[in-house]
């Protein structure tokens, strides 16, 4: 992609809106655009990362065994009034009227939905275990939309809702997406911490939020200093086999979020050991049985010829928030320090005289050996100043920048930088395309853990 021919619309000033630092290169880098309060347009820098965090998403579902639809934004209020929530929801829910008076609203989540498009086909244990997820936008008209894309009114959400026959079998469900979270996450280069999370009147302990640990987290956290940069599920992870000792593994240390912070088991937690951090939550997962299938009435035969209530899980992650997140979580002074796996491009291009013949001869050969070989190239072929061009890769914050000029030329050589350390060397010219790939290959790879 050429600079000239992108739409990068980067801002010098920091938005006096903007108060952390995702918020503000976000604004900055010319990613996303504020149209009215916490409701973004995703412009060409944004949305590029955006896409590539849903692939992460959806490739970690469909191992795990999830099986993706599509559900509407827009909702009829029957399906909510079945379960109570059309008037138990309150004003987060954005309600709407269709020509014919009927009542309509913009959904902030799916369980009522998927309830009804499970119970119309699914009526034998037979037909179970089933998981199905979809990536689509919600709206919540939250009192205080902030942060830009972390706290949103309108925002993409990744929702997995799992149907079993037996609360055993919910159990397996639930471990599932446990561990497909664990392996999520990291693929994106985010360390996250499950914690225990509030049930509410549903009870039990199969309620977790996964964590990334930052400081602008709006969430407060309690846990084990071993949880952090514990082992995941790695390739020969086998989501058919007993997922128990990975689940154990993972929740036999203490976390807890605020509202479950238990004083009494913190105590018992070694001094040393106790971690009390901010964390921002982009997941949530929920066993809640039988809410929505006994007032829905969605029940199957079970072996026995018995009719039972489904039992019900839903899974959460915020795919838009997930930006904001890892900025939070990779960034300097001077932007985004973006993991290879979602970078919206692997290596910025930066042509220092597009005057010179032999320069953009070089840039352009450069480019497409690199992009033969799949790599993601944002060329900088713009007649700005030097240092324009480099404050604003730094902005873009791509893994790898490349800095081509006659002086360097002169000598066969080029420059490489590593945004992540900053770390400058020169490369020859000859092998560099070679020398390149080989390095974000070997940066993929560390994340891909497939
Ligand atoms: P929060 O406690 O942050 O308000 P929640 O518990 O209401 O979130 P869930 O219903 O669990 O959210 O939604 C699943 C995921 O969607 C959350 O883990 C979060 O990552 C994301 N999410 C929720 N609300 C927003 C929002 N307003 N803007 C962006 N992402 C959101
Ligand atoms: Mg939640």
């Amino acid at each position: 992609m050429r600079l000239s021919s992108f739409y990068l619309p980067t801002l010098k000033e920091n938005p006096v809106e903007a108060t952390i630092a995702s918020h503000r290169f976000m604004l900055r880098a010319g990613m996303i655009r504020q149209e009215a309060a916490g409701i973004y347009a995703w412009l060409p820098l944004g949305l590029r990362v955006l896409r590539k965090i849903e692939k992460i998403v959806r490739e970690e579902q469909e191992r795990a065994g999830a099986v993706e639809l599509l559900m509407p934004t827009i909702q009829p209020a029957d399906l909510w009034s079945e379960s109570g929530r059309f008037d138990a929801y309150g004003p987060e829910m954005l309600r709407i009227q269709d020509r014919g008076g009927r009542d309509m609203l913009y959904g902030p989540t799916n369980e009522e939905m998927i309830t009804d498009i499970v119970r119309a086909n699914v009526k034998s244990y037979k037909q179970l275990p089933k998981m199905l997820y979809h990536i689509q936008w919600k709206f919540r008209d939250e009192v205080r939309p902030r942060f830009g894309v972390m706290r949103g009114r309108e925002f993409l959400m990744k929702d997995t809702y799992s149907f079993d026959a037996s609360p055993e079998d919910a159990r397996k469900s639930y471990l599932k997406m446990f561990a497909a979270y664990l392996r999520t996450f990291r693929r994106m280069g985010l360390e996250t911490i499950p914690v225990k999370a509030d049930p509410g009147p549903i009870g039990g302990d199969l309620t977790h939020e996964f964590v990334v640990l930052a400081e602008n987290g709006e969430s407060d956290i309690y846990l084990h200093r071993g949880l952090i940069g514990k082992d995941i599920p790695g390739s020969d992870f086998d989501f058919q086999g007993n997922l128990e000792p990975i689940f154990s593994d993972w929740t036999s240390l203490y976390a807890a979020t605020d509202e479950m912070h238990d004083e009494a088991a913190w105590g018992e937690v070694p001094d040393e050991d106790k971690l009390s951090l901010r964390g921002i939550e982009v997941g949530h997962i929920f066993y809640f049985g039988t809410k929505y299938s006994e007032p829905m009435r969605a029940r199957v035969q079970t072996a026995e010829g018995k009719e039972v209530p489904m039992e019900m899980g839903s899974y959460g992650i915020g795919v838009s928030r997930l930006l904001g997140a890892l900025i939070e979580a990779h960034h300097d002074e001077d932007g985004p320090k973006w993991p290879a796996s979602v970078a919206p491009f692997h290596i910025g291009l930066v042509n220092l005289k597009v005057a010179d013949e032999e320069t953009s001869k070089v840039c352009a050969e450069l480019e497409a050996s690199l992009e033969a070989a799949g790599i993601e190239v944002l060329y900088e072929d713009t007649t700005d100043r030097a240092g324009e061009k480099f404050a604003r890769m730094d902005l873009c914050g791509l893994p790898f920048q490349i800095v081509v000029g006659p002086r360097g030329l002169k000598e066969g050589e080029l420059e490489l930088k590593i945004r992540k350390t900053g770390e400058k060397t020169s490369i020859p010219v000859d092998n560099a395309a070679t020398h390149i790939i080989k390095l974000v290959q070997e940066e993929l790879q560390l994340l891909a853990i497939a």
